[in-house]
């Protein structure tokens, strides 16, 4: 279930991106708003302010495409870049729907020609130097399994990654997992996040890595970045990409952004400026939400509705969010659950 629901992705990158449009106006009628107004995490406020745009960055993003003079292929008018992994920005991120994660650019990740060319040719594994703040850059790796762990995992109690604040319930984020390339104390892999990013938004993408790299013994493109705004310490979430080679995708292929935040059940915010963990109520943004379409039971094969009794009981692990049609979930092999009917 799993490789085929890749496969599909793949395919429908395009299609994907002009449903989400069609979607968006479409389907505000549907049955999404119901769980939203019935959960007592809502508390009505997500319409406003959502996004914290700065309009410098806006700016510069204008004036980027006019230079390049690129349209976007979905942007009825509307001017937009190509986007690339240069000038992906958070900005580029659509605000927190109340999910551990969020696709990016259809689903397929940025790396370019060359990249995967050199991937394919010898394993490496390459991690930036931290910058003038003290902050990790991106950590990209041809993973092979010649670079899996062989030895236990070591202390990392000595890092303190930027943003890092004891006793305020982050956890030192591994950005290339212990399991995929076995860095453990490597200061230039480690970012401060919490158990919500590393422990289970993170988690089962690591996984899907990992374990297909040792049961192919095939190579995985891989990359994590993280995602800043401005100067600010801690990353407002993390660009996980990765790419089965062997099969140029056809078994692995993402690209989700993790949003770096708390279970909005903790009731913790982050100042991303410092680091500081306070009281408050995460913002969730029921509009987002309206990009998935439909959450697949990866077990079962089964699809819901999001707001599907079903969903709430199922394993975060085993959820496939899905942005498309019905017809091609059908097609693809997938059922309508009947308890929903979607
Ligand atoms: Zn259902």
């Amino acid at each position: 279930m799993k490789n085929k629901r890749l496969r599909s992705f793949r395919k429908k990158a395009v299609l994907v991106t002009l449903a989400a449009l069609l979607l968006t106006i479409i389907l505000p009628l549907g049955g999404c708003f119901e769980e939203m107004e019935n959960d007592p995490m809502w508390d009505g406020d997500g319409y406003e302010n959502t996004s914290e745009t700065s309009t410098e960055s806006e700016t510069s993003l204008e004036s980027e495409t006019l230079a390049e003079g690129e349209s976007s292929v979905d942007g009825e008018g509307e001017t937009a870049a190509e986007l690339t992994f240069e000038t992906f920005t958070y900005e580029d991120v659509p605000n927190y729907a109340g999910f551990y994660y969020t696709e990016i650019n259809g689903n397929v990740p940025f790396f370019t020609e060359e990249e995967i060319a050199e991937a394919n040719q010898e394993y490496y594994e390459y991690y930036s130097p931290l910058d003038d703040l003290g902050r990790c850059g991106y950590a990209m790796a041809s993973v092979d399994t010649a670079l899996m762990p062989t030895e236990e995992r070591g202390d990392i109690y000595w890092v303190h990654p930027s943003g890092w604040q004891k006793n305020s319930g982050y956890e030192r984020t591994h950005l290339i997992a212990f399991q995929i390339a076995g860095e453990n104390a490597n200061e230039q892999n480690l970012i401060t996040g919490t158990h919500y990013l590393n422990g289970e938004g993170m988690l089962p993408f690591e996984e899907m890595v990992g374990d297909y790299v040792r049961e192919t013994n095939t190579r995985v493109l891989y990359r994590v970045t993280p995602i800043y705004v401005g100067d600010e310490l801690v990353a407002r979430g993390v660009l996980m990409e990765a790419m089965s080679l062997a099969d140029q995708g056809e078994d692995i292929l993402y690209n989700i952004f993790v949003y770096n935040v708390f279970n909005p059940d903790e009731h913790k915010l982050i100042d991303y400026m410092t680091g500081e963990v306070y009281e408050g109520d995460l913002e969730i943004d029921e509009t987002a939400a309206m990009d998935v379409t439909y959450i697949i039971n990866r077990n079962s094969g089964t699809f819901h509705l999001p707001n599907c009794e079903g969903v709430e009981s199922m394993n975060e692990k085993n959820k496939i969010y899905f942005t498309g049609t019905r017809e091609e979930l059908i097609e693809d092999g997938y059922k309508p659950c009947p308890r929903c009917n979607p």
